[in-house]
């Protein structure tokens, strides 16, 4: 139990931060947007928070930069992990509409053609692992890199409010610490989207800190933290934060970001997903034993083809490497995902990918057919 003086210690530590960002805010030697990066979790909750906090002190006339809110959303998120998020966004956009502050937002998608379940069952992408990570970033760096390219376009310069902080591992630690701050300033050049900077308003703060504020400190929308401190007891903490570069990536799909897609075959286990199943929330096993015997059938070669998309067949070191799902696996895919998507009682996979499904595997046919023929 945190005394009062840590408390009070905590509250000055923010204070700072608030400060920090109000002058970064009035800065007008950098007036360009600020797009914070939103996937609903701690570390980006407690930024939205302060920034949400700083507008209100500020007066009308002073709160001349827009703000954005982006989120993504793999369309395989977690579904409770996604649903607090949108929730929580929808309530952001709807308090700062009334408050009259300079907030929009929105959430990207990856395009149906590149949606999970439109590589994996339509086109036999194998499930993804450790060797062949061919998701994260289709599902989260472009549809968020694009938005910002976007904004880049619309207002010529943007800097991301990024939730990052030392503390959450030695490896983002490193990371942080290898990015230089342009001279005088609390910025970083973004590593690849060009004319996009980066600003780390929590970055010293600890895991500790983050919910100790959380928890002390009701949301400036309206409401409270709760919720969000329910999710990560039962989900037995950890998250899949918003990534916006391969330099983000190691934290995606690994067994320390337990808030990744419910699908992920790159982890070994699904924790946040079995300690949802742990506290009661038995609905989810069938995804998790969904998720379980996608890893099963990645290897078995009687699913795989042996040519690949291109129609190269890829030997190493004297041994087959096996292409995509044949057609037949990636019908038997299909047919199971809908069992559980009944089973479950909730889309799991949309009309449009199911189109996008249909019509792969009808041009896979034909070309597999006239390759035969050749
Ligand atoms: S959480 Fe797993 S499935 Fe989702 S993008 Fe990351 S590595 Fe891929």
């Amino acid at each position: 139990m945190s005394s009062v003086v840590d408390v009070i210690n905590i509250q000055t530590d923010f204070n700072a931060i608030r400060e920090e960002l109000i002058d970064e805010y009035l800065d007008q030697s950098q007036n360009f947007p600020w797009i914070v990066t939103f996937s609903g979790g701690k570390d980006s909750t407690l930024v939205a928070h302060l920034v949400f906090d700083i507008l209100l002190e500020l007066p009308p006339n002073l709160r001349t930069r827009q703000i954005y809110f982006v989120s993504n959303d793999t369309l395989v998120e977690s579904p409770l992990v996604v649903s607090h998020m949108k929730k929580t966004l929808a309530q952001i956009l709807k308090s700062a509409k009334i408050l009259k502050l300079p907030i929009d937002g929105e959430i990207t998608t990856p395009k149906v053609s590149e949606t999970f379940w439109s590589l994996l069952i339509g086109k036999g992408y194998p499930s993804p692992n450790r060797g062949m990570r061919w998701c994260t970033d289709r599902l989260k760096i472009q549809p968020t890199s694009q938005y910002i390219l976007n904004k880049v376009s619309e207002h010529g310069e943007v800097i991301l409010l990024l939730g990052v902080r030392k503390d959450e591992s030695t490896t983002r630690k490193a990371s942080i610490e290898s990015h230089q701050n342009l001279e005088n300033s609390n910025l970083t050049p973004h590593t690849s989207l060009k004319n996009a900077y980066v600003y780390r308003p929590i970055v010293d703060i600890s895991t500790d800190e983050v919910w100790e504020f959380l928890v002390f400190n009701n949301p400036p929308w309206g409401g409270s933290h709760r919720d969000l401190v329910q999710l990560y007891r039962d989900a037995k903490g950890g998250e899949c934060p918003l990534i916006l570069s391969e330099d983000d990536a190691p934290s995606c799909g690994t067994n320390s970001s337990r808030f990744g897609c419910w699908t992920c075959t790159v982890v070994t286990k699904d924790k946040s997903l079995q300690g949802f199943v742990d506290v009661g929330k038995t609905e989810f096993q069938p995804l998790l034993d969904f998720r379980d015997w996608l890893v099963e059938i990645r290897n078995d070669e009687k699913y795989r083809q042996y040519r690949r998309r291109n129609g190269q067949i890829t030997m190493k070191n004297g041994k087959l490497i096996p292409g995509p799902f044949t057609i037949e696996a990636r019908q038997m895919i299909f047919e199971r995902l809908m069992q559980v998507q009944d089973e479950f009682g909730e889309e799991l996979i949309s009309p449009a990918e199911i189109e996008f499904i249909k019509r792969t595997w009808a041009e896979d046919v034909i070309e597999n057919f006239e390759r035969s023929k050749a």
